[in-house]
């Protein structure tokens, strides 16, 4: 592809209001930022229980510099599995309370690896349509036969497990959509992955440290259980530091060991991040009142936001989506909620399907009942213009 070829496929992506930028954070990440100079309230981030700059998660990660020093050099199978990793798995393990956990860099390395080590040629995925990106890539990748169901429809996918052939059947989903904030029916996939011995992939990246007592995730919050489940959560939204892990089975950490390419072939995460993570464990378990308080304020936003024109989506998570339709509305209002010292992300397709361009409202337990009543104010000013 020459230059001009990529200079006109920009120009187009500018013409259906598709062109993404970047703002340039200029303070840590929090509720309260500085973006050009000027303060904002933001409600961009997945840092749900306010986390990511807490000071206790500074320290831990200072202090942890200082004895593990910065790079793990090498990748897990090679010299970099570190003491601080291996005592971070098993406190994720126990955390979670399933047998055993392996770290990641990212998530999307965790679904990337996981989902092509466990299904291959022979095989079958069955994903919902509005998996994140990460597990669609994944599915396309592993290059087992990749069939998707409309979103959450327990019966469609009841009728193509019924239909296959395949060696082996993976499920794979979503537990807290992340542009649409509901959670799957995990309890009526599990039943399906039961009944057709399937295994029930869960990637709990917008539950794990929120959902469930102590923040325990996605099954601790549905009371699910099961050797089937494969889970997966990621580091870097509630608990505010980096990374990832699957979940599962003593033998399923065995397998990924030796097949995910994501593990095997890449340099460990920073020692000094998992001492921070193992401290940001700590904070999620004991201070149940950042689940709290973030109960109080999806529950203000949902009954103060009145925008006729606009569909604030039935989500009972952090993740409020306010569906606007057209791209360029969704990036007027973004950019209006700007003027009013508020940042909102649009978020636009392929991220979403088209037609429902929306502004993506997070919540963080480092908002206060201030921060969402000035949002509501705004948000329900402006769709009355
Ligand atoms: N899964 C889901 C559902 C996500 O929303 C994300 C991140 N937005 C990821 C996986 C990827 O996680 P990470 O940012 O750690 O790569």
């Amino acid at each position: 592809m020459t230059f001009s070829a990529i200079a006109a496929e920009l120009a187009d992506l500018d013409a259906r209001g598709l062109r993404r930028t970047r703002r340039l954070l200029q303070s840590p990440q929090a509720p309260r930022v500085t973006v050009g100079g000027r303060s904002y309230v933001a409600f961009c981030s997945n840092d749900y229980l306010g986390l990511a700059s807490d000071p206790r998660l500074v320290r831990a990660v200072q202090c942890a510099v200082e004895t593990e020093g910065v790079g793990a050099g090498a990748s897990h199978l090679v010299l970099g599995h570190c003491e601080a990793h291996g005592a971070l798995e098993q406190a994720l393990a126990r955390f979670v309370g399933l047998p055993r956990a392996l770290l990641f860099s990212t998530g999307y390395m965790a679904n990337i690896g996981a989902i092509t080590a466990l299904v291959g040629r022979e095989d079958a995925v069955f994903a919902d349509r509005l998996n994140h990106a990460s597990l669609n890539d994944a599915c396309q990748l592993s290059r087992a036969q990749f069939r998707r169901y409309a979103h959450a429809d327990v019966n469609a996918l009841a009728a193509l497990l019924q239909e296959t052939k395949a060696r082996r059947k993976l499920i794979v989903t979503d537990a807290v959509f992340s542009m649409d904030g509901d959670i799957a029916p995990v309890a009526a996939l599990l039943e399906l992955a039961e009944r057709h011995d399937a295994w029930l992939y869960l990637d709990d990246a917008h539950g794990f440290g929120v959902l469930g007592a102590g923040g325990r995730g996605v099954l601790t919050h549905l009371g699910v259980r099961s050797p089937r489940i494969v889970y997966m959560g990621t580091l870097g939204k509630a608990a505010g530091t980096f990374g990832a892990f699957v979940a599962g089975e003593p033998a399923l950490a065995e397998f990924l060991i030796q097949r995910a390419r994501t593990y095997v072939y890449t340099t460990a995460l920073p020692p000094a991040l998992s001492c921070a993570t193992l401290k940001s464990l700590e904070l999620i378990d004991t201070e149940q009142w950042r689940r709290d308080h973030l109960g109080r304020l999806i529950r203000l936003l949902k009954r103060g936001v009145a925008a006729r024109n606009w569909r604030l989506l039935d989500s009972d998570t952090a993740i409020q989506p306010l569906v606007i339709g057209d791209n360029a509305a969704a990036v007027a209002v973004s950019e209006k909620l700007v003027e009013h010292g508020l940042l909102v992300p649009a978020i636009r397709p392929p991220t979403v399907p088209p037609g429902s361009a929306r502004l993506r409202i997070s919540l963080s337990a480092g908002h206060s009942e201030a921060d969402v009543t000035r949002l509501i104010e705004s948000l329900n000013a402006l769709a009355r213009l």
